[in-house]
């Protein structure tokens, strides 16, 4: 099986790297990417792992931006050190540590008493996510369940104006993968909710500024979405990666590695793996 889109506890899932390599392997995964959001911190630990196994190995990132919606944008083949995109998730990483203040803030006007040292301890030490707070309002009786807080504290149009972190362009994230020798490919398509028309243009107005290709395999689309994916990447010439965006299941229950949700996933075609590994190598060539 073939998985492009993972994330470990260098982002918000809930394994180390080689933790998540090894389950992956454990699984069937027999070509995998890491794909954390906005760092490439765990890439080597991966690596590693991944070579130990013999599995075919990406090293990836997944990177927040903002066009007129959140988009998200996964690197493939990137150089985890390349001195730019360290400089990037440095920044990044900054933002994140801000919002982290504010979004407590938030949560203490809103009347709920929770410290980030109370996310850091239910989340092994860490918190740079939602998912990590998330977590954390659970756990305290402030939620009922991950999906609850969300939807009742970490979506809703006040927390976007008051504590959302700026987030680079398309063309800035687009970019700085590309420069530190990788592909991008724009992640889980179904996520953006638009019209089939409105998705095309996206891709169009994204191809110009460098994007390569589209997660038309992803846990969450049915075979209709897959179709039209699959469709709009053959018509544009985009590439087409598979991904089950695994968190880990104190994150995302129902996510497995390789399979995705209840078997949703499980995509084997080699072909897959030989074009995205053709593709960097002719960015690298440039
Ligand atoms: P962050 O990058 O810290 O803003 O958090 C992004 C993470 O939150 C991603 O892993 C998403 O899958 C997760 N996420 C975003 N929106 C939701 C939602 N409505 N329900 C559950 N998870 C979400
Ligand atoms: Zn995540
Ligand atoms: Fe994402
Ligand atoms: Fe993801």
């Amino acid at each position: 099986m073939i998985d492009l889109h993972v994330h470990t506890n260098c982002s918000d899932g809930q394994f180390s790297p080689a933790e998540t390599v090894r389950l992956a392997a454990k699984s069937g995964v027999t070509a995998m990417a890491v794909t954390d959001h906005d760092t490439a911190s765990g890439i080597p630990e991966a690596m590693q792992t991944a070579a130990e196994y013999g599995m075919t190995f990406f090293p990836g990132i997944e990177i927040s931006v903002q066009g007129e919606k959140e988009l998200h944008i996964l690197g493939y083949g990137i150089q985890p050190k390349h001195t730019a995109l360290l400089e990037f998730c440095r920044g990044h990483a900054e933002k994140r540590r801000a919002r982290s203040q504010r979004l407590i803030a938030y949560l203490n006007g809103l009347g709920v008493s929770l410290t980030l040292e109370e996310v850091c301890a239910c989340n092994g030490g860490r918190s740079s996510g939602r998912p990590h707070f998330a977590r954390a309002l659970v756990e305290k009786g402030f939620a009922c369940s991950v999906q609850d807080a969300f939807d009742r504290y970490l979506t809703t149009p006040e927390y976007y104006a008051s504590v959302e972190r700026p987030k680079p362009s398309p063309k800035k994230a687009i970019g700085i993968i590309r420069e530190a020798g990788g592909i991008a490919v724009l992640a889980h398509p179904h996520q953006l909710k638009l019209s089939d028309a409105a998705l095309e243009s996206l891709l169009i107005s994204l191809k110009d500024d460098g994007l390569s290709g589209i997660e038309a395999y992803y846990s969450l689309h049915t075979a209709e979405q897959t179709a039209l994916y699959l469709q709009l990447a053959e018509k544009h010439g985009l590439l087409v990666t598979c991904g089950s965006d695994f968190h880990g299941p104190a994150v995302k229950p129902d996510i497995q590695l390789g399979t995705g949700l209840f078997g949703s996933l499980n995509v084997t075609d080699a072909g897959i793996v030989s074009r995205l590994a053709a593709a960097i190598h002719r960015n690298d060539l440039k």
